[in-house]
């Protein structure tokens, strides 16, 4: 499997580290409903089909990235940096 980072261009998947699934949202920290955090933090979607998940390019330019990818295929459909440079890097305007 190869995943096309928005810095570096296509690299293998082993350059990356699984960060989990991207569409999980952490509760605000004023929430203290003990099964909210529970979800948060020990259930997941086991989904058939395309999946949003975090990727760390750890053995490249170390960015985190937004993945889409088909879990029956490991075809990736969007590839996106996230964090304080994702605008810059998603544009490609390199500044
Ligand atoms: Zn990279």
């Amino acid at each position: 499997m190869r995943i096309t980072c928005p810095h570096c261009g296509p690299r293998d998947h082993s350059e990356f580290t699984y960060g989990g699934d991207g569409t999980v949202t952490r509760p605000d920290d004023t929430v203290t409903d003990r099964a909210a955090w529970e979800d948060y933090v020990y259930l997941r979607d086991n989904p058939r089909g395309p999946h949003v998940e975090l990727w760390h390019h750890g053995q490249g330019c170390r960015m985190w990235l937004r993945v889409t990818r088909d879990t029956v295929t490991h075809a990736i459909t969007r590839v996106e940096a996230v964090g304080p440079w994702a605008g810059h890097i998603n544009k490609g305007d390199g500044s």
